[in-house]
């Protein structure tokens, strides 16, 4: 049986006491053990702080964008390996794995690159400078420097390998040192990049370090100048905020939690068009793309009032043939759900819904021919009366897995008032093209998004689906969805960096701020 080690103060390190099993959720075989009880996270949060955050802010972003290049080659460099991890450990189908795998090798390339436009700088200018006095002398200007911290960062069972890239992407290239903590259940990938960065030279000491298994006390050391990235359930990120030395010390505290995603199809999007099949081909990937468990999948899909038994039926069309078992099959489309303690949840959200809602494909029942394991079968409801609020079912609960609702509107301003039902999401895409609605629509549930995706004639065959995040664009979401921001290019930077406005001398305050001096008129 594999122990599985956490890396602190840059050395390999296995916890005492009651080990968490790692289990392989087609088989429910136990894969590996881990435990963190007894490790000393005080002195790792120092050794990171001091040591790692030390040798990261002497570089220049130009330098640590290109140790984010050697990071992502790492993980290309294992895909064969950490997909099969993923197959085994997670229920990822192949193509699961590599969305994941991929994902982040992407993301830490995309922050690369910044680094290597923000270039060979320590410091960076925010903004416009501004005269602050009656003579062009006296001058302001906001400056943007790397935080005298660590990063905690607390992933999810979702994306294992997608989830610390990303986070440790930004931290990295703002020039902060990065605890990072997997989600335990599905640790095994998260466990193998681990160990390929830390053997690998690029990093400096300290720069990076890996707790495998519960997180303990660890956030009970942080201070001012640290900060938690959390991506997760709303529960554990309500027992965050409430932690008391983060509220006391304002630690920047970043949550991405649950979202209830909708998916929404315009009135002229009517049978025959481009626009209604994409609709149709994001919204069956997106209920069983890695088994609906993404914090990006639509749970609530919205259609024209007149047309939501065709919608439904196409629909079910397309999700009836998908094959659920074992990834290692190579005629499975779907895997099973990540542990089987997600399956009890992802069966109760499903007898919930069912309670109130028709069934139009699937339920709660155990998968024909699956006698152990976590499989649960794609599930659409379709709910005839929505209601604007939260004691709608579909509105109040998140099930995360391959479960999704087919609803009616009416009108726009109802369209509006069910989608903000939700409470505040991560995404919302909307399917149409007539400009006008496009409009009112978009306009209209953009304050409750963190991101929202028009598909439509003009971009078919271009479109990515709703579900894929972007580097380049935000990831988070008001409300519900945890009030986060995560990548979104330069704006992922701003949780690492601390802005602080100088005020002096023109030509000493453009220096620091590494701003170029604007050119004198002749
Ligand atoms: P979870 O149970 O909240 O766990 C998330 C992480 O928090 C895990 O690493 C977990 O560690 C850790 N954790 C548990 N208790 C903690 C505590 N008291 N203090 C600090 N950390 C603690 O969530 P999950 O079941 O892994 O993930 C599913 C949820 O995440 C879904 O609701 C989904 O919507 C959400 N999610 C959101 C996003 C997003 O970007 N918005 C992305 C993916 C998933 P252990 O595993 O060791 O317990």
């Amino acid at each position: 049986m594999t122990t599985l080690q956490s890396y602190l103060k840059g050395q390999w390190v296995s916890g005492q006491g009651h080990p968490t099993s790692l289990v392989n959720p087609s088989t429910e075989e136990v894969l590996a053990t881990c435990s963190t009880g007894g490790l000393d996270f005080k002195g790792a949060v120092e050794f990171a702080r001091q040591t790692g955050g030390g040798a990261l802010r002497a570089l220049t972003f130009a330098q640590r964008g290109a140790i984010l290049r050697t990071l992502a080659k790492v993980i290309g460099d294992a895909r064969e390996e950490l997909i099969a991890l993923g197959l085994s450990n997670a229920g990822n189908t192949r193509s699961d794995a590599k969305f994941d795998i991929d994902g982040a090798a992407a993301t830490l390339n995309y922050y690369a690159d910044l680094g290597t436009k923000l270039g060979e700088v320590k410091v960076l200018g925010d903004g416009e400078g501004v005269p602050m006095g009656r003579s062009a002398r006296l001058y302001g200007q906001h400056v943007l420097t790397a935080r005298h911290g660590v990063a905690v960062h607390i992933n999810a069972f979702n994306f294992p390998a997608w989830g610390m890239g990303e986070k440790a992407a930004v931290a990295l290239l703002a020039g902060m040192p990065v605890i990072s903590k997997p989600a335990t259940s599905t640790a095994l990938m998260a466990h193998r990049i681990a160990q390929l960065w830390a053997s690998c030279a690029a990093l400096p000491a300290g720069a990076f370090s890996f707790v495998c298994g519960s997180v303990g006390d660890l956030l009970s050391h942080l201070g001012p100048q640290d900060v938690v990235a959390f991506t997760g359930s709303s529960d554990t990120a309500l027992s965050i905020r409430r932690q008391e030395n983060l509220a006391r010390d304002s630690v920047h505290v970043n949550i991405e939690a649950d979202s209830l995603n909708s998916s929404i199809l315009g009135p002229d999007a009517v049978t025959g068009t481009e626009t209604l099949n994409l609709f149709l081909t994001d919204v069956a990937k997106e209920i069983t793309q890695k088994t609906g468990q993404k914090c990006t999948a639509v749970r609530r899909i919205y259609a024209p009032a007149d047309r939501l038994d065709e919608v439904r039926d196409a629909l079910v069309e397309r999700l009836k043939d998908v094959r659920v078992g074992n990834p290692a099959d190579e005629k499975t489309t779907m895997g099973p759900l990540a542990t089987l303690s997600q399956l009890r949840d992802v069966r109760a959200g499903i007898d919930r819904l069912a309670a109130a809602y028709e069934v139009a494909l699937g339920g709660s029942q155990p998968v024909e021919g699956q006698t152990r394991g976590a499989f649960v079968s794609p599930t659409l409801f379709v709910n005839r009366k929505p209601k604007p609020d939260a004691t709608d079912p579909v509105n109040g609960h998140e099930v995360f897995g391959p479960v999704a609702t087919l609803m009616p509107y009416s009108s726009t301003p109802e369209l509006l008032a069910l989608v903000a039902a939700g409470g505040g999401g991560l995404v919302s895409s909307v399917y149409g093209d007539d400009k006008a609605w496009l409009n009112e629509v978009v306009v209209g549930i953009a304050p409750w998004h963190g991101r929202v995706t028009i598909s439509g004639e003009k971009v078919a065959g271009q479109t990515l689906p709703p579900g894929t995040v972007m580097p380049q664009l935000l990831h988070g979401g008001p409300g519900r969805a945890g009030g986060g921001e995560e990548l979104g290019g330069m704006r992922g930077l701003s949780l690492y960096l601390q802005r602080t406005a100088l005020q002096g001398p023109r030509p000493l305050v453009e220096a620091l701020a590494n701003v170029k001096p604007a050119a004198t008129p002749t």
